[in-house]
């Protein structure tokens, strides 16, 4: 809607150049700064749900302005798609500028895995590209309780740890990661294991996952649950919180071990590592001011508080990074996907300019949030409107 009133604007705008100027071209150029106010092009999201957050890579055909052509990349659109003109099968109607060349679409909604359009075709003069959200990633998990809890029965260990999981799930669902498992891609076993209910360091880890001890699924994601493990930070420590193998010098990014205590925004973040996201501390105060993330970012690695929120430049790493798990292992947006290598935020200055892109054009930088609803707030706005939902049954 917003565009809509900013494009009206503008074409009254070339009326009154038009009448003011009679037909005077360099009086008419200065006033139109918009070269988009025809909308002629077409995008068609369909299987959306709710809202709908994109961005937009092409090229936007000023000739007519005697300018040449302009490379948009990116734009971004956010909406409800309520309050878009939809299409006679359903689809709902982003309608953008005339856009020529190649470019690509990668979107977000609800329930839905982050999809990306490659070579995009906007040349024909009214150009109507479909573009169709894929179901989330129903990743496959296998739990293993490696250690016994002698104050809990087997099955209420099982519930604990299904619990923790579903709780990490709904932070991946409320920022539209499109993470999911089912009641039949994610397995538990309650397994105590004397030799390993203690990880102290990487090889540990090495010898755990190796299938001959028959502790290792090779079709899913491997998470462990111990006593202890060694902490992130120093492998002299052993902590009853959480690690992931990503941090090894030679990972099995299939693997996680997590201390018995670790709580699910823990288990969101070692999920994060296996899906290629490293922290994000240095972004945040008291490292970097202004700061980029804050610490209810799920890869800040001390958090002050609960961890809930995933930027759309991490979700987009997480689904299409070709050293997530998603990709690596899982191969779940098929073996012929070469994925999306987006680089880490690295300081550069150019990088920091939102919501312009990496300097290797193809990526959102890993702060991009689409919904500009405040600078740390969480990046959606329905459903559920509010993230206490989240808070109150957290454990
Ligand atoms: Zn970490």
């Amino acid at each position: 809607m917003r565009d809509c009133r900013r494009h009206s604007h503008h074409y009254i705008l070339l009326v009154a150049c038009i009448f003011a100027a009679g037909f005077s071209a360099p009086a008419c150029k200065m006033k139109i700064d918009e070269p988009t106010f025809q909308l002629n092009d077409r995008v068609l999201f369909s299987r959306g749900i709710g809202e709908i957050g994109a961005f937009l890579d092409g090229e936007i055909d000023r000739k007519r302005f005697l300018w040449g052509n302009d490379l948009v990349n990116d734009e971004i659109h956010t909406f409800k798609i309520a309050e878009v003109p939809t299409n006679g099968a359903g689809a709902a109607i982003l309608r953008i500028g005339d856009w020529t060349g190649k470019g690509e679409i990668a979107a977000f909604t609800w329930n839905k895995r982050p999809t990306l359009l490659e070579q995009v075709d906007w040349s024909p003069a009214q150009a109507q590209i479909p573009f169709e959200f894929k179901p989330p990633y129903f990743l496959p998990i296998h739990i293993w309780l490696l250690y016994d809890d002698p104050s809990k029965s087997p099955q209420d260990q099982e519930e604990q740890a299904d619990r923790r999981l579903g709780n990490a799930y709904i932070i991946w669902y409320l920022q539209l990661t499109g993470l999911e498992y089912r009641w039949n891609t994610r397995t538990i076993t309650y397994k105590p294991t004397p030799a390993f209910t203690t990880i102290d360091n990487c090889d540990d880890i090495v010898d755990l996952a190796d299938p001959k001890r028959g502790l290792y699924d090779t079709a899913a994601l491997n998470v462990y649950v111990v006593e202890r493990v060694f902490s992130e930070f120093a492998d002299t420590s052993l902590t009853t919180n959480g690690y992931s193998a990503a941090h090894c010098a030679s990972p099995n990014a299939q693997v996680l071990v997590l201390g018995k205590n670790a709580t699910p925004d823990l288990w969101a973040h070692e999920f994060g590592h296996a899906f290629a996201l490293g922290h994000i501390d240095h972004l945040s105060e008291p490292d970097l001011s202004p700061p980029l993330f804050d610490h209810e970012n799920v890869m800040h690695s001390a958090p002050a508080t609960v961890r809930k929120h995933f930027t759309e430049g991490q979700s987009f790493r997480q689904a299409f990074h070709s050293s997530s798990v998603i990709n690596s292992a899982l191969k779940m947006n098929g073996a012929g996907f070469a994925g999306r290598n987006c680089p880490a935020f690295t300081g550069n200055a150019v990088e920091k300019t939102w919501p312009n892109y990496d300097l290797w054009g193809k990526c959102p930088l890993l702060q991009l949030r689409l919904w500009a609803d405040g600078a740390f707030l969480p990046s959606k706005s329905s459903p559920p409107a509010s993230n206490s939902w989240l808070e109150k049954i957290w454990r």
